[in-house]
């Protein structure tokens, strides 16, 4: 089952150009309002720096969408590859944009209204608050971690920063009016805006509002090995979602969608089933340690299916081999759980790397998918018990070399766990022969 909206193999790499297309299309559109017949009369250097403004406007403007999870658009990449697009961008975009400024600042200063806002027009005031809180935002993105904000609260801030400066940076523009001495450069300009506000908008009011109008509510929590709970979550107006085995949804608990404290969280259940959804969640963090006190019956919100980690998108492999390490497992037990559904009788192969024994989640059902597929299993324990005869400490090429077939040509690999171990991974896997376009990973920390 292909999920509406995702795109087949074939299509994908000339769907991933399209949409680079129209990127590069929506940053140097502004410079339209550059055409010739509005040269300013100042200068090379004044040219230079204004179209430096527009363009990096136009690139804060796109950022919004790259983060508005529209489907079709992330679907040839990868949703984490479009956030790691967008954290790069960002930095570019602020580059640009102080370029703007420095050139004007230190080439021709008599050009710029005075700082102080008493005696400076409303619109370059704007400017420069816009400038600063840039600044601020990707400051506090890049060292989130290190000044070890809440993750939650640091979406918020992001949220109203980042909609508060866009907008003070378009009245700036259209305020500052330069180059656009024509009726039509100012309705252009003017649309433009319009667009990047509605598509705030969007994100920000009419998306949750989609999400309000479907409530799910909890049905079982079930605790697993190794500090996991499961959720099991039902749509209350019982529409089976459509989902394909290893994508993930957003979940909001105990929160209003508004309220943008939503999860990513693997769907671990079957894509033969689409009448309920289970989310396996280790307690790591703020959010995720209190999963085990959800109680049955609780409302939750659910924004999904996104990602294009999966099967359903290499239908056509001889076989498939996963990679799981901790509870990266998640989106493999949805493969296999929907591999048994299905009756399917290709080879497969797990590698499922856990620190100890005890803590390995799922082992006992894995052993009974052992039975309903063909399926080999291959555990790697890091601190295995003492009479323990199968694979241990950490992942590498050997032991996967030792389980994998000489003919790997028609296999596809998925790989999910701790970034280190996904690197090993690929690599071990590309010097066995494996061609890196039939080799995935998930990655659990892309924000
Ligand atoms: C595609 C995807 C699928 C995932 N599937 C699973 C799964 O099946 N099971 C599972 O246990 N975990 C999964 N995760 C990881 C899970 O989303 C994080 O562990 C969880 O959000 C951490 O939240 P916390 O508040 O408990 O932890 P914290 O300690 O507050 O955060 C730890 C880190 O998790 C990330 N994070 C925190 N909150 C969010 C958020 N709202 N949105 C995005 N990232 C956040 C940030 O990078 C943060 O630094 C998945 C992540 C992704 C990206």
């Amino acid at each position: 089952m292909t999920p509406k909206g995702e795109p087949r193999k074939s299509a994908t790499s000339r769907q991933a150009l399209v949409w680079l297309g129209l990127y590069l299309a929506a940053v140097t559109l502004p410079l339209f309002a550059l055409l010739p017949g509005s040269e300013s009369g100042y200068g090379f250097t004044w040219d230079f720096a204004m179209a430096l403004g527009y363009a990096g406007v136009a690139m804060l403007g796109v950022q919004f969408a790259l983060t508005a999870r529209f489907k079709r658009a992330t679907a040839p990449f990868g949703i984490d590859i479009v956030y790691y697009f967008h954290r790069y961008l960002a930095v570019c975009a602020l580059v640009i944009v102080f370029a703007h400024y420095g050139l004007l600042r230190w080439n021709v200063p008599g050009m710029l209204a005075p700082v102080d806002p008493r005696f400076a027009p409303a619109h370059m005031t704007a400017g420069r608050i816009a400038l600063g809180a840039f600044i601020v935002l990707v400051v506090l993105s890049l060292t989130r971690r290190a000044l070890r904000l809440e993750y939650d609260n640091w979406r918020g801030m992001h949220a109203v920063l980042s909609s508060t400066a866009f907008a003070l940076a378009l009245w700036h523009v259209l305020g500052a009016a330069h180059y656009l001495d024509t009726a039509w450069k100012q309705v252009l300009w003017a649309v433009f805006g319009m667009f990047w506000l509605s598509l705030i908008a969007y994100v920000r009011v009419v998306r949750p509002w989609r999400i309000a109008r479907r409530p799910w509510r909890v049905t079982e929590v079930r605790p697993e090995r190794g500090r996991v709970h499961t959720l099991r979550l039902e749509p209350v107006d019982r529409r089976p979602l459509q989902f394909a085995a290893g994508q993930f949804a957003w979940l909001t608990l105990r929160a209003s969608p508004f309220a943008m404290r939503e999860h990513p969280f693997s769907i671990a259940s079957s894509a033969e089933c689409g009448m309920f959804i289970e989310l396996s969640i280790k307690e790591l963090g703020d959010f995720t340690s209190t999963i085990g006190s959800v109680k049955v019956g609780e409302t939750a919100w659910v924004d999904a299916p996104y990602g294009t980690f999966g099967i359903d998108l290499r239908p056509d492999a001889s076989g498939y081999v996963f990679i799981a390490g901790g509870i990266g497992i998640a989106p493999v037990l949805s493969m296999l759980r929907t591999l048994a559904d299905r009756q399917d009788r290709r080879p497969l192969w797990l590698f499922y790397g856990n620190r100890i024994w005890e803590r390995v989640a799922f082992r006992e059902e894995l052993d009974e998918l052992v039975r309903r597929l063909d399926l080999r299993l291959i555990h790697v324990l890091q601190e295995p018990p003492a009479e323990w005869a199968g694979e241990q400490g950490l992942l590498t090429q050997e032991i996967l070399s030792r389980h994998l077939p000489t003919e790997r040509s028609g296999l596809e690999c998925f790989i999910c766990g701790p970034t280190p171990m996904t690197y090993i991974a690929e690599l071990a896997l590309g010097n066995l022969g494996m061609r890196a376009s039939h080799v995935h990973s998930e990655i659990f920390d892309w924000v």
